[in-house]
């Protein structure tokens, strides 16, 4: 298996009204106490059916780790942070000690502190994306979205995570690295994404559009959610 998109949580602080999926809303008090409880409940039972060998075989034959993508919702909104989230990168430690998948974390950013990237790091995580930086998402209209970029770049800098693209981006105001510079080994990185960036169209200027986050993955992939309830696709 080449990847795997694991939606661990509905719970996300934001009320983006283009949001695909009603799920994925704010949940406050008992509500969100419930909705991490099935998150907790969901993810030892996926670990559990998932391969003892988590790895793939790139088109040079040589085998590959399996790319865990976890995703919400909103990973880093108290509650579900400590109770669920770092909880599930340490049981994906102990499921595959030995050779553990790549994990790749992706936040809206806009609750990312300096101590979740450590916390992630140490974790195993090795990509943090930062998605929905586009006008249609709460947040980060016009200019605020530039704004809200430094802002990321500045910290992830002081932590030693380098920045990588996907490609795609347009404007020059973006400001996106190379999407050439790749990268190495294990190396730390982060990326911005959005369905503009990556499409190439860079239209950051209207309101209201497509959905919500968006991580271009391999053709070969398994979606999770809570409950069953997610898409599964192959
Ligand atoms: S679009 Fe993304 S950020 Fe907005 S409410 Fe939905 S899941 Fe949360």
């Amino acid at each position: 298996m080449q990847s795997l998109y694991w939606v661990l949580t509905w719970a996300c602080h934001r009320k983006c009204a283009h949001c695909y999926d009603d799920r994925f809303r704010p949940y406050v008090r008992s509500a969100l106490t419930d909705v991490v409880a099935e998150g907790q409940r969901a993810y030892e039972a996926i670990l559990a059916n998932l391969p003892d060998d988590m790895t793939w075989t790139d088109a040079a034959g040589a085998r590959q780790p399996t790319l865990i993508v976890m995703a919400g919702g909103e990973l880093l909104i108290d509650g579900v942070r400590e109770e669920l989230f770092y909880p599930a990168l340490d049981a994906i430690r102990r499921r595959w000690p030995d050779a553990p998948p790549r994990l790749s974390v992706q936040t809206t950013g806009d609750v990312l502190e300096p101590e979740h990237i450590d916390a992630m790091l140490a974790r195993g995580v090795t990509t943090i994306a930062i998605a929905s930086i586009d006008d249609y998402h709460v947040g980060m209209k016009g200019e605020r979205k530039f704004r809200f970029m430094e802002k990321i770049r500045a910290m992830m800098a002081e932590k030693g995570v380098r920045e990588v693209s996907l490609g795609g981006a347009k404007s020059a105001k973006l400001r996106a690295p190379d999407p050439a510079a790749r990268p190495r080994g294990g190396e730390p990185t982060f990326l911005f994404s959005a369905p503009s960036l990556n499409s190439g169209s860079a239209n950051f200027g209207r309101a209201g559009g497509p959905g919500p986050t968006a991580l271009p993955m391999p053709a070969t992939r398994r979606t999770f959610a809570p409950a069953g309830r997610g898409q599964r696709t192959s």
